[in-house]
């Protein structure tokens, strides 16, 4: 995958979490119960059945890590 910023081939990798990987709105009191805060976003891309890891691609360069994601809630 290219880095839409710089345009270098990125490296794939994981980003990996005991309680899941886990996108919300605001910051949770407890990380461990993200999943469960207003309008998060579990991250899940096939990475892992249980939604601990996903694939996750980074560009040394511009510092940045890209997640793409298929589920909704
Ligand atoms: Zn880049």
């Amino acid at each position: 995958m290219k880095c839409p910023y710089c345009g270098s081939e990125m490296e794939l990798g994981y980003i990996q979490c005991r309680d899941g990987v886990t996108w919300t709105p605001k910051k949770q009191p407890i990380a461990a119960l993200s999943a469960l805060g207003r309008g998060s976003i579990t991250l899940a891309n096939g990475a892992a059945d249980n939604a601990r890891a996903v694939y996750a691609y980074r560009c040394s360069h511009c510092r940045k890590v890209i997640i793409d994601y298929s589920s909704d809630t």
